[in-house]
Formats: structure tokens, sequence, C-alpha cells
């Protein structure tokens, strides 16, 4: 897929989905800024795949901090000179636990990250793309957004509010010819699924059975399997997709 020059950001980069989505990026000849709050692990990624400083930025930042995010979009404008993709993508899973057991700390956590971190990552890469009058924005959400599973009001909530939230938007940009759009993945296999599967279970290894024989394919989907997602909503192949919304799950809600 050809990204040649284009300037793309990833939050959550050094995490399964966000470090294939750099890695497919990158491989088609896109400037990419890496954002995590891991700065290690996204420097590793970044020295892993052969990035240069021509070619690559990497800014950590805590996407629940607005500070935190003007910086690493005013770092990629300064650095790259425009913004062509977001992929607003990182997100963390929150606790197993029933409402009444929900604690304001744990409802901070999941909704700073999962819920803030998206809307003010938009709020400050729209301006950017509204001015150049092109741009592709792809929100992470989940199939968790589409229903309601026991014990995971938080993750499940949050990513409702990453459909709502990417819908408005879409209809706010689509005139600026910036398109936004999100993926919802289903079980995926990275770390966000291993704490899943502990946090649900004492037995870890049978929740992951359990988890993999409830999907119609019978496997977990790949990071890279995600990322290929993601890459064609960013590219202008995909110039009249927007407002709209991609479950990639093997089948698993049917939706
Ligand atoms: P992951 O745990 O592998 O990666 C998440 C990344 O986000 C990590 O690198 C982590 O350091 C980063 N991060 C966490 N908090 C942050 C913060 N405050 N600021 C900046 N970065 C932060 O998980 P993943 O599976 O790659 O998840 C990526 C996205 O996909 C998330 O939004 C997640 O909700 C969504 N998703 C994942 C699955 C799945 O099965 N893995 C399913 C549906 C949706």
């Amino acid at each position: 897929m050809n990204f040649k020059d284009k300037v793309i950001i990833v939050t959550g980069a050094a995490g399964g989905i966000g470090k294939e989505v750099v890695k497919k990026v990158s491989s088609g000849g896109a400037k990419v800024v890496l954002v995590d709050l891991n700065k290690e692990a996204i420097e590793a990624v970044q020295s892993e795949l052969s990035l240069t400083k021509e070619n690559s930025l990497v800014v950590q930042a805590d996407v629940s901090s607005e500070e935190n995010v003007k910086n690493y979009v005013e770092q990629t404008v300064t650095t790259f000179g425009r913004i062509d993709g977001f992929v607003n993508n990182a997100g963390v899973e929150g606790p197993a636990k029933p409402i009444e057991e929900i604690t304001e700390k744990e409802f901070d956590f999941v909704y700073g990250i999962n819920v803030k971190g998206v809307l003010f990552g938009l709020k400050h890469v729209l301006p950017v793309m509204k001015n150049q009058n092109a741009g592709s924005i792809v929100n992470t959400s989940s199939v968790a957004g589409l229903i309601g599973s026991p014990s995971m009001v938080l993750y499940n909530s949050s990513k409702h509010a990453v459909m709502g939230i990417n819908k408005v938007a879409a209809v706010e940009s689509a005139a600026h010819n910036v398109r936004v759009n999100t993926v919802n993945p289903g079980v995926i296999n990275t770390q966000m699924m291993r704490n899943i599967e502990s946090n649900v279970s004492e037995d870890a290894e049978a929740a992951k059975h359990a988890y993999n024989d409830a999907v119609p394919m019978k496997r977990y989907g790949e990071p890279d399997e995600v990322a290929n997602l993601i890459a064609f909503l960013l590219s202008d192949e995909a110039a009249y997709i927007t407002s709209s919304s991609y479950t990639i799950d093997g089948g698993l809600f049917n939706v």
C-alpha cells in the first residue's frame, strides 16, 4: 500500500496493534510518529523496524493528558509539517468487575485514556487536517463498543463512547475532506487479551480456550490483520469512506 511521504501518527504504537500499523504504513513509505506512554517500548519498535530520524519520530505521551496530546500534535507539525493520517488507538481494558464494585478511580483511569484520549486527540489533529483539506483518521473502538459484556462496563461503555465521538467527528469534518472511521476488533492476539484472560478467570489458559472456541473461525485475530484494515482506511483507496465502522472479529459477534 502506498503511503509515500504521508505523515501518520499512531498512538499506542508500542502495543500489539499499534506496532503492526507502524510497520505496515512505514513499509509503504510513510513518515510515522510513534506515540505511547512506554518510551522504551516505542524506541525499541523504532529500532526494530530500522526507522530513521528522517522518517520517524518518537513522542512519549499519556493520552489522558490534554497537554501531552497537544505536545505530540505540535511536535509532529514542527518536525514533518503536516498530518495525513491519525490512528487514535491507545487503549486499556480496565477492571473486570460488576457495576456495583466500580470505583471512581477506575472510571477516571479507563475513561481518561479510552474516551478523553480519543476526543482530545481529535480536538488537536482535526484543525491541522481541516486546514490541509485532507486527512484520514481511524479510531480504534472494539466489538465491545457494540454490545454489553458482563463485568466489563468501563471498557464496553468507553468503546461505545468512541463510536459516538467518531460519528460526530466524521460529520463535522466531511466537508473539509477529512475522513473519520472506526475499526472494531474482536479478540486479537495482543497483551490486552493476555490481561483480560487473567482478569476474567483464575485460569487464564482456560479463558483463552473459551474465547477461542467462541469465535466461529476458531482462532484469535492477529494484530497485523487489524493493521491491514486500518491501513486501507488510511489510504487514498478509501477516499469515499467516512463515518463508518468496521468489525474485524472472525464472525464472533455476527454484527
Ligand atoms: P496493547 O495492550 O498491546 O497496546 C496498548 C498500547 O497502549 C500499549 O503500548 C500501552 O503502553 C499504550 N497505552 C496505554 N495507556 C496509555 C496512555 N495513557 N497513553 C499512551 N499510551 C498508552 O493492546 P492492543 O490490543 O494493541 O490495543 C490497541 C487498541 O485496540 C486499544 O484501543 C484496544 O482497546 C483496542 N482493541 C483491542 C482488542 C484486542 O483483542 N487486543 C480488541 C478490541 C479493541
